[in-house]
């Protein structure tokens, strides 16, 4: 039972040299999987770089920059 626990991996993997999704650490082709950011993640960061630039352009604006 304990053993099974802990092959088994809850969180999908994804291989670095291949790109391939695996539930293991240790891809098929040999190559190391990580756990990918959540897409949350990547949307906050896109809407905090368009933020960036918005403040930016702001600054600019009134003379600041
Ligand atoms: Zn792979």
């Amino acid at each position: 039972m304990k053993e099974t626990r802990t092959k088994m991996a809850k969180h999908i993997h994804k291989c670095i040299s291949c790109n391939n999704y695996t539930l293991t650490e240790e891809c098929k082709c040999g190559g190391k999987a990580i756990l990918p950011r959540p897409p949350k993640f990547s949307l906050d960061d896109k809407y905090a770089g368009l933020r960036r630039k918005v403040r930016k352009e702001a600054l600019q604006k009134k003379g600041l920059v």
